[in-house]
């Protein structure tokens, strides 16, 4: 489904990603975990669009994506929901519902997708009307998410979910990452500093250092793997 190869991105002198090759299958959860400044968000980043890489390859559905606009990947059926949310805390929880949809024309379908996704999160119908910014952090991260599903994406690029939330809404936000991946079949690309948490429900991981990738495999290989447990897992 999605495919970098030898991805190089910079940020003016500085080279963020150093020759990132990665794959999505359809269907999977993916992590890609690593520590501050590794490259994860850089790499999401790369692949929405939203940051053009200097070389190397990137397919999305069979086809070349480099360089193309954030809005013309999303209308392919991509969706990120970037790090630290960024709702509209001026407006409303259907408002910002709203926004997410404004590459959809169809008034009916807007709604429909409104009303999919206050069955997939209860807590935001009962919000519907409060102000983005007046949610805990655990319901604006839901807000973030639903938002990002206004447009119906085959591939969702979650970065950092569970930043800054209590336990019980990190296990909350993980359940329906699973939920979204099981239930509607969307493909997830995870990106995580919380390594276990991601390991525990992705199928495959990448583990990303420096802007190169280091490890990749099976997430119980990766969970399992003595380097990855000493500098991801906080064992000694
Ligand atoms: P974190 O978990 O801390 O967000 P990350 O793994 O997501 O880290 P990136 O944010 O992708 O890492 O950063 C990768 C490298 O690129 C870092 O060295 C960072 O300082 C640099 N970088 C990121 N954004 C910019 C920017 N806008 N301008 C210049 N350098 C940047």
């Amino acid at each position: 489904m999605l495919e970098l190869r030898d991805i190089h991105t910079y940020y003016g002198h500085i080279h963020a990603l150093k020759g990132v090759s990665l794959e999505v299958m359809q269907g999977e959860i993916i992590a890609l975990i690593g520590g501050n400044g590794a490259g994860k968000t850089t790499t999401l980043r790369t692949i929405s669009g939203m940051q053009k890489p200097r070389s190397g390859t990137l397919h999305y559905l069979g086809k070349d994506i480099a360089g193309v606009r954030p809005d013309t990947i999303m209308m392919q059926g991509m969706s990120h929901v970037p790090e630290g949310r960024r709702i509209f805390g001026q407006l409303t929880v259907r408002e910002n519902l709203e926004i997410g949809a404004y590459t959809v024309s169809d008034r009916s379908l807007i709604d429909q997708r409104i009303q999919e996704g206050f069955e997939f999160f209860p807590r935001l119908k009962e919000r519907e009307k409060q102000l983005g910014g007046t949610l805990s952090g655990g319901e604006q991260q839901m807000l973030a998410i639903a938002r990002a599903l206004m447009v119906a994406p085959k591939l969702l690029l979650l970065d950092e979910p569970s930043m800054g939330l209590s336990p019980l809404f990190v296990e909350t936000i993980f359940d329906i990452v699973e939920r979204l991946n099981r239930e509607r079949g969307t493909t997830i690309l995870l990106v995580e500093q919380n390594a276990s948490m991601a390991l525990g429900i992705a199928k495959r991981a990448y583990v990303l250092q420096t802007g190169e990738i280091r490890l990749q495999g099976p997430a119980a290989e990766i969970a399992s793997n003595e380097s990855v447990r000493k500098a991801y897992l906080g064992e000694d």
